[in-house]
């Protein structure tokens, strides 16, 4: 699908991603995206699995500084390469990318871990500056973002490919996909913004896959986005590197980051991963005073051990703040995963209860529909400020971000505030 991408055209396409499957948040397990929720979690139908063999086969194509950008016989598109930011040129024509903690090294026309930066030249380049591969209208609540326009919609981008491996991964059909493996659209930062306000959404987001891996584009929207008077918001992993987060974070209002589990061994071996980083960068986020959450997927038997989970809670209560919302979500088997069984909602409620004794005040399950912790309880007067069930709002009792009960100010961004 090349060209400009109008409403009608969305519309008509409905156009989600390069699978045509309904997509999750970063990390997410949320793939169960309807509104309408089901109570008992037997009664809830787990995701569906999909093996190597059923990805669609694309022609590939090398990019070197002798062939600029042109389309190939196969009728698929060359990018309009754009530059990446933060990378370091080196000797020998090699680059080293700075956007996230991996800092590939790269040679002359070599790509970085994630397969979206090229080296051509001795010059870095960005191949998905505004060739998202997966656009979609979600409800904020999907993000998860619950302490942030109750009830708002949010225009979702993500593009192929990511900075980490998970096995879990639930959107894996564009994360551990090249650009030239899967279908995109060209949309420019301006036409994006331009598209989501005509489909009457309230902010824009970055999410799906990580959106490190395509910061140029997610910084120019969330720029525009600003400039329009509309709110901005990504779901990251949390790997990306202090300097290019904190140029980003003054166009943004809020950001949701998975903390995938408390010990570094989890991270190596499950996403191929970091832990420290992830630290450093909620740190980070909590001292700019842009809006933060954070979600921890129990994943049965791999990090749903209470010691490590107490030991998070700990963290989170003393580095950043007791008020820091924290989602306890639901694995669905997915991917590299599907023999482990769906995390049990005991195991969720155990997760719950030890935050709870640990002081935080905002502690979610999340991708379990009809679980009474999917509501906002005020940690003063113990009433229900926010009733959801699943994505949907059903009762707000956050008036000018006070609880309408007994006055207790409850941390996030409100729209009366
Ligand atoms: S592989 Fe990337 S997109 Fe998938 S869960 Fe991990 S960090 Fe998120
Ligand atoms: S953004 Fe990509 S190329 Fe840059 S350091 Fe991270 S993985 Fe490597």
């Amino acid at each position: 699908m090349k060209g400009k991408l109008t409403r009608r055209k969305f519309l008509q396409k409905g156009f989600l991603a390069a699978l045509g499957a309904g997509l999750v948040s970063c990390a997410g397990p949320q793939r169960l995206a309807e509104i309408t929720p089901v109570k008992p979690m037997d009664t809830v139908t787990p995701p569906p699995t999909f093996t190597p063999d059923e990805l669609p086969t694309r022609p590939t194509f090398t990019l070197t500084a002798e062939a600029p950008p042109t389309p190939t016989a196969e009728g698929i598109p060359i990018p309009e390469l754009h530059e990446a930011r933060y990378y370091l040129q080196l000797d020998g024509n090699r680059v080293q990318c700075q956007m996230c903690f991996r800092r590939c090294t790269v040679p002359e026309g070599g790509r970085g871990f994630c397969r979206n930066k090229v080296n051509i030249g001795g010059r870095y380049y960005t191949m998905v500056y505004a060739h998202p591969s997966a656009l979609q209208i979600d409800p904020i609540e999907k993000e998860p973002s619950y302490h942030v326009w109750p009830g708002a919609t949010i225009f979702c981008t993500g593009t192929a490919s990511c900075n980490n491996r998970c096995k879990f991964c639930q959107n894996w059909h564009l994360s551990q996909r090249s650009f030239e493996e899967i279908e995109h659209v060209v949309i420019s930062p301006e036409q994006t913004v331009e598209l989501a306000q005509e489909m009457g959404c309230d902010a824009v987001s970055f999410t799906y896959n990580e959106p490190t891996v395509f910061y140029e584009h997610m910084f120019d929207v969330a720029k525009v986005a600003k400039q329009a008077g509309m709110g901005t918001l990504f779901h990251t992993n949390g790997g990306m590197n202090e300097e290019p987060l904190a140029a980003l974070l003054e166009h943004m209002d809020a950001v949701t980051v998975d903390l995938k589990a408390f010990t570094p061994e989890f991270y190596q071996e499950v996403s191929s991963s970091k832990l420290e980083p992830v630290l450093r960068t909620l740190q980070q986020i909590h001292q700019s005073g842009v809006h933060l959450e954070i979600v921890n997927l129990v994943v049965t038997t791999l990090n749903d051990n209470m010691y490590d989970i107490r030991r998070m809670c700990q963290w989170i209560r003393d580095t950043l703040s007791d008020e820091v919302p924290l989602h306890f979500t639901r694995f669905f088997p997915a991917y590299r995963l599907t023999s482990l069984p769906p995390t049990p909602a005991e195991t969720l409620e155990s997760a719950v209860q030890i935050a709870d004794d640990e002081g935080l005040q905002y502690v979610y399950i999340g991708n379990y529909p009809g679980h009474e912790r999917n509501s906002t309880f005020c940690p003063e007067c113990g009433e229900k400020i926010i009733a959801r069930l699943h994505f949907a709002v059903l009762s707000l009792d956050v008036e000018k971000g006070k609880c309408r009960f007994c006055g207790h100010s409850i941390p996030g961004i409100w729209r009366d505030a």
